[in-house]
């Protein structure tokens, strides 16, 4: 078993790129320097190179090495927070600007794969939530039966646990909602593409080149000679006039005002031995992407060729590797499919989301330092929809404005950046999945 993603197969880090990749050359100033060189950090490079500005991006290993090349490919439009939650808190107008941004980020990427011809498996796929119990059954009646609107701008359908074998053979759900609007995408290679298109546009891309310190050019105390940052890097020092922090899941001490915003939590994920397609299609007839109603939520799909099976969540209360998770997502996966019980695992691995403590998304700027990030786990959509934005805030373009801008980004007292509840948090969520409750 490998314990490197299954996407690496077809579109290995590095894949085509040229010999400029590997000199490491860490320029001595750049006006725009993006930490991070997933999804995020590449859009807003394609947004600041293409306007000009001498763009270089860094990442502390292997370029794409962090979720982008690692996640579920599932892409919804969603922002999580639903509309009555949002407009409790910001007003309705606001609620429904909020929710927009969610709508415009998958619009986004379809349009930008399109257009740039991406090779990258993007279809419209649908995806397929099953009811873990009665109780999350009834409460998907309900919202199914609400009007299109406002509140919920796209149509939904409903499943009965008879007509579920469309989607999905299993006796595991009691039926389920259907969202027709979700795309497929195989993360890895969306990943290469939008690199090689980075590379084309100019930017400089720098592996192995961890970013340990930001401070200031000019006199301390004299704001007037500060205008430009003084980054430390392993590969040396570089100064720039604007620096777009894309980090996410992988957000350390670098800047603690963003370690202190953002929720670093492990997602891992199986990929199974192959088998014949038939064999598949009778587990999964179409190529819907599946998760379901628990809180700690499994999501899977088959992968875009057809023969295995990826499938992933969160089985461990704290942090693990790879390979201690493997045997219990194949029990998880042998409880949807009691024949996939036993079935081998050919790949096993693991990527760190970011959630924030208000479940939103966030963009903007903090003492001069850009940044995007806290997708809370449905970021390929988001990252790249507002990785582009933030390129263009950095870049001082009109259009890089979001309803997202200036929206507070909290924290918690006593949070440094160590998510000590989180493991009490995820038992309280293993015992309520148990319960016969929505
Ligand atoms: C297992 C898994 C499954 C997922 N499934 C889905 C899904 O199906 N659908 C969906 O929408 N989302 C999914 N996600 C989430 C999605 O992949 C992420 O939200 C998205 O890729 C984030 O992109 P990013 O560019 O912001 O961050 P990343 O791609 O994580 O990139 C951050 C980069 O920052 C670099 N970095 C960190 N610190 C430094 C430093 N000091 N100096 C230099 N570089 C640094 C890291 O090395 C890393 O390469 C999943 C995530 C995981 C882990």
């Amino acid at each position: 078993m490998k314990l490197t993603p299954y996407w690496w197969e077809n579109a290995p880090l590095y894949q085509q790129l040229d010999k400029e990749l590997d000199d490491n050359l860490l320029p001595s100033h750049c006006e725009v320097l993006i930490i991070g060189s997933g999804y995020t950090g590449l859009q807003a490079a394609l947004q600041t190179a293409r306007s000009g500005l001498d763009t270089v991006v860094v990442d502390a290993k292997d370029l794409g090495i962090g979720c982008s090349t690692r996640n579920g490919g599932q892409v919804s439009n969603n922002i999580k927070p639903d509309f009555d939650y949002l407009a409790k808190k910001h007003g309705e107008q606001k609620a429904y600007d909020l929710i927009q941004e969610g709508f415009r980020s998958q619009q986004y990427l379809n349009d930008f794969i399109t257009s740039e011809q991406l090779d990258c498996d993007w279809y419209k796929s649908g995806r397929y939530i099953g009811a873990h119990n009665p109780a999350a059954y009834r409460a998907m009646e309900h919202e199914a039966a609400k009007p299109i609107d406002r509140r919920k701008a796209y149509p939904i359908e409903l499943v009965t646990q008879a007509e579920q074998g469309q989607h999905i053979q299993t006796d595991f759900y009691h039926g389920g909602l259907f969202y027709p609007h979700v795309y497929s995408v195989n993360p890895a290679k969306y990943h290469s593409g939008l690199l090689q298109k980075v590379q084309l546009a100019g930017a400089r891309l720098i592996a192995h080149c961890r970013v340990n310190q930001i401070g200031r050019t000019g006199v301390a105390g004299d704001l007037s000679s500060q205008k430009r940052f003084r980054v430390q890097t392993a590969l040396g020092e570089i100064t720039a006039n604007k620096v777009i922090i894309a980090t996410n899941g992988y957000t350390e001490g670098l800047s603690s005002w963003h370690q202190r915003r953002v929720i670093s939590i492990g997602s891992y994920i199986i990929a199974t031995e192959p088998m014949a397609a038939e064999r598949l299609a009778e587990l999964l007839p179409t190529q819907e992407m599946i998760c379901d109603s628990r809180k700690l939520i499994f999501y899977y799909r088959k992968c875009p060729e057809g023969k295995r099976i990826i499938f992933g969540g969160r089985v461990s209360l704290t942090e693990t590797d790879p390979e201690k998770c493997t045997p219990l997502l194949q029990k998880e996966l042998g409880k949807i499919f009691p024949s996939m019980m036993t079935h081998p695992v050919t790949h096993s691995w693991e990527g760190f989301i970011a959630y924030s403590f208000d479940h939103m998304p966030h963009i903007g700027e903090d003492n001069g330092l850009h940044y995007a990030m806290g997708y809370c786990g449905s970021g390929v959509g988001l990252s790249s929809y507002f990785g582009m934005r933030v390129g263009q805030q950095a870049a001082g373009l009109a259009e890089g404005a979001t309803a997202l801008d200036n929206l507070a980004f909290p924290t918690r007292p006593l949070y440094y950046g160590n998510p000590w509840f989180l493991a009490p948090s995820l038992r309280f969520y293993q015992w309520r999945d148990r319960l016969p409750i929505a």
